[in-house]
Formats: structure tokens, C-alpha cells, sequence
């Protein structure tokens, strides 16, 4: 499969090309169509798989054929990540292959003051990338709402549940609307996280690599 088979948008494909990317990593052929075609995603995959580009390229596509303003502290897709330093690559990831569609998107983790981040949220944006806890301080105090999403991501939900972020994830999945698109990556698919991933998505289809 080549990239220009899987249903990219031109920019997106131009983007690809200048990244150097010339053919799509296993996860990236069979992940793309599904969720282009809007199928929940259940990804088996570790770190290395391009795994990233797999989630990231459905959703600036659609973000792309379907341009939307979004109300103040609202955004279309939340992708949450156990860690900083992972949101941070995530977040270059996103800004890479979007360079040509320019999507709003902004970033927040713990452990920096909240406020920039606030300001970033004060204006709607396209795409938040964010890790649980500082989320939902910022849910708390109203800087942040969760119900205009349309698209959520969850990555690396074992390092998430390593991370004691479970309780935290239920929370959030509680505020979003039931009517979503949802891609669930972990690493490894022990029973407990095949049972959060079962009360996420009633019908993804599976992809291992
Ligand atoms: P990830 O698993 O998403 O962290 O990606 C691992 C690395 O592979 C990153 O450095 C990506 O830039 C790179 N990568 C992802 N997809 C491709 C591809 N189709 N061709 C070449 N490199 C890729």
C-alpha cells in the first residue's frame, strides 16, 4: 500500500512527502482506511510503530473536509497521553503532518504554570493534546469543557493505567458526548484495559502489529 491508496487529503499526502515518508508502517495501512470510513480503532502496538501518524493522519483529515470554529475552551479532538514528554512529541507529530492545514491545536501537561495553557484554551481549538491530571484541573475551573468533541484518542492506555490514571480516564470519558469517534492504543491488552476499551467503543476494529 502507498500512502495515496489509503484516502488522504492532498495536503496531507504533500506533508507525508516532505517528512520523508515514501510507504505506511503496518499499523498506519490498516488503522488509516478504518478510521477514515469513521470505525473505532483498538490498536495493539508499542512506541516505534508510527503509530502516531496513524491516529493523527484521520483526524486532520477530517478536520480538514470539515472546517469548524469551535466556542471558547472547547476543542473537536482530545488525544490524551500518560506522559509530557510523549503529549510533546505527539504534539510536533500533529504540527508536522498538518503543516499544511493548519489546525488550532494546544498542549497540556503538569508541573508548568496552568495559565498559558488557559489563555491557548480561551480561544477554541481544533486538536488538544493533553495528559489526565492537569486536564482535569483545568475542567475544574472551567477552562476547559470537554463537550464539543468529536474525536477522542487515548494512547498508551497500560502506561495509563501504570500511571494510576484510570479513575481519571473514567471521569473524562464521562463528560464526553456518547455520538464520537474513539482510537485506543495500548501496548499490551491485559484484561483490565480490553474492559476500559470495551466500555469506550462498543464495536472498533482491531489492529496488531
Ligand atoms: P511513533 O511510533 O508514532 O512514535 O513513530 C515512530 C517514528 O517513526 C517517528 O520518528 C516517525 O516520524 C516515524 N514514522 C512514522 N511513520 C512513518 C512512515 N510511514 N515512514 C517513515 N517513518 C515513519
Amino acid at each position: 500500500t502507498q500512502f495515496n491508496e489509503l484516502g488522504l487529503a492532498a495536503p496531507l499526502l504533500r506533508a507525508l512527502e516532505e517528512e520523508g515518508y515514501t510507504t505506511p508502517t503496518p499499523i498506519q495501512s490498516q488503522a488509516i482506511p478504518a478510521a477514515l470510513s469513521g470505525r473505532d480503532v483498538l490498536g495493539i502496538a508499542q512506541t516505534g510503530t508510527g503509530k502516531t501518524a496513524a491516529f493523527s493522519l484521520p483526524i486532520l483529515n477530517h478536520i480538514a473536509n470539515n472546517p469548524r470554529r469551535m466556542p471558547a475552551g472547547t476543542c473537536r479532538v482530545l488525544i490524551l497521553s500518560p506522559t509530557r514528554e510523549l503529549a510533546s512529541q505527539i504534539h510536533e507529530s500533529v504540527r508536522a503532518y498538518g503543516r499544511h492545514i493548519r489546525p488550532r491545536t494546544a498542549i497540556i501537561f503538569g508541573g508548568v504554570p496552568e495559565n498559558p495553557q488557559k489563555r491557548a484554551m480561551s480561544t477554541g481549538v481544533d486538536i488538544l493534546i493533553a495528559t489526565p491530571g492537569r486536564l482535569m484541573d483545568l475542567i475544574n475551573q472551567r477552562a476547559v469543557r470537554l463537550d464539543g468533541i468529536e474525536v477522542l484518542v487515548l494512547d498508551e492506555a497500560d502506561q495509563m493505567l501504570d500511571r494510576g490514571f484510570w479513575p481519571q480516564i473514567r471521569k473524562l470519558a464521562g463528560m464526553l458526548p456518547k455520538q464520537r469517534h474513539t482510537m485506543f492504543f495500548s501496548a499490551t491488552m491485559p484484561d483490565d484495559i480490553a474492559k476500559l476499551a470495551k466500555e469506550l467503543m462498543p464495536d472498533p476494529v482491531r489492529v496488531e502489529v
